[in-house]
């Protein structure tokens, strides 16, 4: 089995802004292995309040000794728990694996990753398309763009969300998706713009305010008409136990988890308190995106729009269908390279 990484910078089409700040690319690392002839993807998108860059993960995944991966010998739990045993946290780096092991096995099985799951893509949500913190003009221009979507994120905390708000509903009338990335800090006045947002057709928030404020994020959700989901708050799935006492669900990334087969059971977890659930995603490649598109039919919402937002996606963009990523049926996750790696 063969094992490489490579940096790769993905390019987005607009500056995306949120409440904390403005980029215009993103790091990520590609994952290739090779195995029987077989070639799988994996992807590690950071965080970049986790910790995690591109270099602290080329080092992790040097750090492997290929023999205790090969997922003909160990199964993917077995695998987990020696990535485990190497070293705490590095979950996009442990992501980068989980995907590209998840896409191997199913190529080995011949079998589409989202079978492995029993996943139905009838149950697919809607994904949404996020548009970040911009100029009204340019929040219009692209949503206008964004017509294949049926749903749109829109991201808040700014001193102008209600401008922002009112120039998405100026050009659709579609559900909004609110994320306001702890962007406000004020309780009260988070719940009055709660309930303004939800006359507007908001369906949930993610993360009204500090992910360490426990006490007023539960108290804005114990309050608020539309769901409270926790995203920054939410990491891996010792997490969702706590959050079941202050959210009314939770935002689940497979770069946060460490990829499917933890994000499985966070999902399996959640449902078993009673919390609703959204996946999402970093600023990643149709790679990670169909790799969480294997979970989003377990979930309520999915905002999986990763492919939409970047130039230089390396892989073919996934199929949406009326606002739907189609689940691919070919084995693994059945990636087709465009030719720009
Ligand atoms: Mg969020």
């Amino acid at each position: 089995m063969n094992v490489n990484a490579r940096k790769y910078r993905l390019h987005l089409e607009y500056p995306f802004g949120i409440a904390s700040y403005t980029r215009n690319h993103h790091d990520i690392v590609l994952l290739q292995i090779e195995h029987k002839g077989l070639v799988a993807y994996g992807e590690a998108s950071m965080a970049k309040y986790l910790g995690e860059t591109p270099e602290s993960v080329m080092d992790f995944i040097a750090t492997i000794d290929v023999r205790q991966i090969n997922p003909e010998k160990y199964s993917i739990a077995d695998i987990h728990a020696y990535l485990n045993s190497l070293a705490p946290g590095n979950t996009a780096a442990k992501a980068a694996l989980d995907i590209a092991l998840h896409d191997l096995q199913g190529k080995l099985m011949h079998k589409p990753c989202y079978a492995m799951y029993s996943s139905k893509p009838e149950d697919m949500p809607l994904t949404s398309l996020t548009v970040g913190i911009d100029q009204p003009e340019i929040i219009r221009e692209k949503v206008r763009k964004a017509s294949a979507f049926k749903a749109i994120k829109v991201k808040l905390g700014s001193p102008y969300d209600k401008d922002i708000v009112a120039a998405v509903r100026q050009v659709t009338d579609v559900p909004l998706y609110i994320d306001a990335n702890q962007g406000w800090d004020d309780k009260h006045l988070a719940l009055d713009m709660i309930y303004w947002l939800a006359e507007q057709g908001a369906v949930f928030v993610e993360q009204p305010m500090d992910k360490e404020d426990f006490d007023a994020n539960g108290w804005i959700s114990q309050n608020s008409p539309i769901p409270i989901i926790a995203d920054e708050a939410m990491q891996r799935l010792q997490d969702v136990e706590r959050l079941a006492d202050y959210y009314s669900g939770i935002n689940v990334k497979l770069m946060k988890c460490a990829g499917i087969y933890e994000g499985y059971q966070v999902i399996q977890k959640a449902r078993s308190l009673g919390l609703k659930l959204m996946i999402g995603c970093m600023t990643e490649t149709s790679c990670a995106i169909a790799a969480a598109a294997v979970l989003a039919p377990f979930c309520d919402w999915a905002d999986l729009d990763g492919p939409w937002l970047i130039t230089n996606n390396p892989f073919e963009a996934p199929v949406l269908e009326d606002g739907r990523i189609q689940l691919n049926k070919s084995y693994g996750l059945g990636l087709n390279l465009t030719g720009q790696l």
